[in-house]
């Protein structure tokens, strides 16, 4: 007898990007495809020093089951830092730990989305949210971005025109753009959902990582009082590994969260989330957030500066002032799949950017990543990937 599956899994498929990485598994491959931190910036003793501490001051309690809601102490810190670094109140109630911010896409999914619901997504799209979103067979619209942020016009008229559940945005360095919404953007964003019900849902993993420029407030909270969901991660600013994250949500919202956060794994790793705080505790992790962002800063600078050197002119690329990726839009003729082909047997890889298009466009776009590969490789990488995108335009 066949395997009977359900319905969701005939729309979602395996995540483009994990397939790409194990073709850039091979170490002689320049790779700027993958999302991943430099591992070299992972605070490996300190974690090594809170793990032990935690053992030795609360073994027991750190490897017993937990609350749902998570680690008190550990959400008073977020909620702490939330007002000092971004200006915004949070309190600690209206934390929800999660199993990384992926989790929280999975709540949002199962507390707010029927089949059919119409979710608002960014063109280009993290792809991470558009495989999630698509697990509820949810139907996706689009808003473009521009260099400042979504087109407010664009995104007007898709509001006006049609019953939404959530618009998804990732206002700062966002993947895979590299792009943040400016203030005049973000209060156009909240302006234009003041009285609608459409949930917004900011999604923040790479703000702290600001190398250059100023610091904006988030949207939920800073412009939009009361309403939207704000997530946020300690994936980017201590290590991913830990698998911990974070959603900014009170009220009823809350407790549907909880819900379908008790349903889905009871909670999130009591040993993890008692490690990370006492490492917050026992160090400054602004002191580790100023060293990912000089080194990061610098590899975005190698990057730029190899793009400027090695590109052709028609090659368009988005100047992160944060992040971890950088954003290349080629002339329309040509196809970034076609040319990933090439460039994996000139050994360098990147993200062709169609993915990223729910609506099937973006045919000519690529991401590439820059916190991955340190400076050598990375002026190594462009130049053979710019003499590939010279060869590829000359052919086309
Ligand atoms: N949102 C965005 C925009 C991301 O880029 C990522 C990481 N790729 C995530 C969420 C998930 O991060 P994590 O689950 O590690 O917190």
């Amino acid at each position: 007898m066949p395997i009977q599956f359900a319905d969701r899994m005939a729309t979602v498929h395996r995540s483009f990007i994990r397939e790409i990485l194990k073709v850039t598994e091979d170490q002689s491959i320049i790779s700027f495809a993958g999302g991943l931190p430099n591992p070299e910036l992972f605070p490996v003793a300190d974690l090594q020093a809170a793990a032990v501490k935690v053992m030795e001051e609360s073994g027991p309690q750190s490897l017993q089951y937990s609350t749902t809601e998570g680690f008190q102490p550990l959400r008073q810190f977020i909620a702490d830092r939330y007002k000092e670094k971004k200006g915004i109140d949070v309190s600690a109630d209206e934390i929800l730990i999660t199993s990384g911010s992926q989790q929280c896409l999975d709540l949002l999914g199962k507390v707010f989305l029927n089949k059919g619901d119409n979710v608002i997504i960014e063109r280009p799209g993290y792809l991470g949210a558009i495989q999630s979103f698509s697990m509820f067979q949810s139907n996706f619209l689009t808003v473009g971005l521009e260099d400042d942020g979504p087109d407010l016009a664009e995104l007007e008229m898709v509001l006006d025109q049609n019953d939404s559940k959530m618009f998804y945005a990732v206002t700062n360095f966002q993947n895979p753009s590299g792009l943040t919404y400016s203030p005049e953007k973000r209060q156009g964003v909240a302006d234009l959902l003041k009285g609608r019900d459409v949930l917004f849902v900011e999604d923040d993993p790479y703000g702290e990582l600001r190398f250059m420029g100023e610091f904006h407030k988030p949207v939920v909270r800073g412009y939009l009082k009361d309403d939207g969901v704000l997530l946020g991660s300690f994936s980017k600013v201590a290590a991913p590994g830990f698998r911990l994250g974070w959603m900014v949500c009170s009220g009823e919202m809350r407790d549907k969260m909880i819900i379908a956060k008790q349903a889905s794994d009871l909670h999130t790793s009591t040993f993890a989330q008692r490690v990370i705080h006492r490492y917050v505790t026992d160090n400054n992790l602004d002191d580790h957030i100023e060293k990912i962002r000089q080194r990061y800063g610098n590899q975005r600078e190698v990057m730029v500066k190899s793009i400027e050197k090695f590109f052709p002119a028609e090659a368009k690329v988005t100047q992160p002032e944060g992040g971890m990726f950088l954003w290349v839009t080629l002339p329309e003729s040509v196809s970034a799949m076609e040319l990933f082909d090439e460039a994996i047997k000139n050994k360098v890889a990147f993200v062709p950017g169609r993915p990223f298009y729910v609506d099937g466009t973006g045919e000519n776009t690529f991401r590439l990543n820059f916190s991955n590969s340190d400076e050598t490789r990375i002026e190594e990488g462009i130049k053979r990937l710019g003499s590939g995108i010279k060869e590829f335009l000359t052919k086309s």
